[in-house]
């Protein structure tokens, strides 16, 4: 059985402990490999590699950390094939998604913030004849990075990859239900050059190693991505501890589709935005609003298109939906699809687990499922599912549907469907959230903010945001 190791001081090792968690794959149900339980012990010689190298990371030339971060993008590029089919085993989601999204994006975030770092620049404010201010932009020192299981490597790369340019040693933890592409990385690590303990990477779980990270006295800053829960527990355990946080947290996201939007083309891209990666997405639209008059007439159309979703072993290339990510979770969503009917509505496609033939038999899988006539305060349509299950609402004015697209605890996304450009310009200002797609979902330039409000995190990632985040700004002030 295949043992992940720890990534420690330029080092694959294993965890002090002697350890290991199962891995399971999530699309078969068979225990594939082993996760090293990491402990303090783990972190407190991560921590030690961090800080033998920081001031030399800091102190290396943007070029020369940019060139470095570049080959790891060339490497992950040239391993497209092997990390999509890691993160398809590892995660249950269909390689053709893993292939052109999560492998895709991850080079592309560490190209993008290679080229960051050597374009970030701090600001000046003269005083007249007076004075002149200038801001410098310090790396923090040890920072850490805690992803999630929807999008493993992407995710992960997406906040190491800023750290790492800003000049920070950095100790992550991937999330322990989804190991295998950040212990690929770190052998790509090895293979670019980077500096032994520029980074550091932890396997285990958020109770062994997690917690630890966070409370780490030496570990001056934290960007989390994760579910609302742990960001609040975060939040409480280093209350007065003074670390910088950053938490990109869960999401409830609206749907908006008026009468007036091209009706095909919002189908099609309604239907991904409800249930790519099965669902997985921190920024799906769980929540669908339709404008009455053509309420019927989309429902149609919508649930054809659902239905005729390809589920299937996540390693067929034709696959479009495959296994969601544990039993665990699995059981979850189904208890969601429960409550749903318990709750009032009406199951229009789906709402059950899907039985595979074959190597895929005890494979995790969930029909895609639509549900209608549910009350927009109910739980299924106020608490994150995180799974393929969407509910679909009439409204009848554009007030109605803003009100409803705000009323949960969370404000992370939405999309609206409009060819109304007054209309567009006025919901997306009045909708609470981090971003507001209009007539498209998940397009994504990498230089703009990210990140959520209410409930859905605390701060922003993204371009200079992320730069800004993983930098200490010091004002010089000096007299002429
Ligand atoms: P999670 O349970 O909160 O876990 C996220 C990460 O935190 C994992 O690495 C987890 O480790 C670790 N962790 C757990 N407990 C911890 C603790 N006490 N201290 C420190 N770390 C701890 O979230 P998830 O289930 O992996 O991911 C799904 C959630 O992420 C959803 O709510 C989704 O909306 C959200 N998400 C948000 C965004 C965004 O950008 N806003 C993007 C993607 C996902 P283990 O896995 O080992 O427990």
């Amino acid at each position: 059985m295949q043992k992940i190791e720890n990534y420690i001081n330029g080092q694959l090792v294993a965890a002090t402990s002697g350890e290991y968690l199962e891995n399971v794959e999530p699309a078969t149900g068979k225990v594939y490999s082993l996760i090293p339980e990491s402990n303090s012990e783990d972190l407190d010689a991560a921590v030690a590699a961090a800080e033998a190298i920081q001031t030399d990371w800091a102190n290396t030339s943007l070029e020369k950390r940019a060139e470095i971060l570049c080959r790891l993008a060339d490497l992950i590029d040239a391993n497209a094939d092997e990390l999509a089919e890691a993160e398809a085993i590892d995660n249950g989601k269909a390689i053709s998604f893993a292939k052109a999204v999560d492998i895709y994006r991850s080079s592309a975030n560490i190209r993008f913030f290679a080229h960051a770092g050597t374009q970030f620049a701090s600001e000046s404010h003269a005083m007249g004849n007076l004075a002149i201010n200038y801001t410098l932009r310090d790396p923090i020192g040890i920072v850490a990075c805690i992803s999630p299981w929807n999008f493993p490597l992407y995710l992960f790369t997406w906040k190491i990859a800023p750290a790492l340019a800003s000049g920070n040693v950095v100790i992550a933890k991937p999330s322990e239900v989804t190991p295998m592409t950040a212990y690929l990385f770190s052998k790509l690590c090895v293979e670019a050059g980077l500096p032994a303990g520029v980074l550091n990477i932890l396997h285990g779980s958020g109770q062994s190693i997690g917690g630890p990270i966070t409370t780490h006295p030496k570990i001056k800053a934290i960007s989390f991505t994760g579910g609302s829960a742990t960001g609040a527990h975060i939040s409480k355990v280093t209350a007065g501890m003074f670390k910088k946080l950053s938490l990109e947290l869960g999401g409830k996201n609206p749907t908006l589709v008026f009468a007036d939007c091209d009706l095909e083309e919002t189908v099609n891209e309604v239907v991904k935005a409800a249930f790519s990666n099965q669902g997985q997405i921190c920024l799906c639209g769980s929540r669908i609003y339709i404008e009455r008059p053509i309420y019927e007439q989309f429902k149609t159309a919508f649930i054809a298109k659902v239905k005729a979703l390809r589920i299937g072993d996540p390693l067929d290339p034709k696959t479009q939906h495959g296994a969601t990510v544990s039993e665990a979770h699995m059981n979850k969503v189904l208890s969601y699809i429960e409550l749903a009917q318990q709750e009032g509505g009406t199951i229009l496609t789906g709402g059950k687990r899907h039985i595979e033939n074959g190597r895929c038999q005890n494979g995790y899988f969930i029909e895609p499922t639509v549900i209608e006539g549910l009350d927009n305060q109910c739980r299924t349509n106020q608490e994150e599912i995180f799974g393929p299950v969407c509910s679909i609402m009439p409204f009848d004015k554009e007030q109605e549907a803003i009100q409803l697209a705000n009323g949960t605890e969370y404000g992370l996304a939405a999309s609206v469907w409009t060819n109304d450009l007054k209309r567009a310009h006025r919901v997306a200002k009045s909708i609470e959230a981090g971003i507001v797609w209009i007539n498209c979902w998940l397009l994504r330039d990498l230089r703009t903010p990210f990140g959520g409000v209410k409930s859905s995190g605390v701060g922003r990632e993204g371009g200079l945001e992320a730069m800004r985040f993983f930098t200490e700004p010091k004002n010089v002030c000096i007299k002429y």
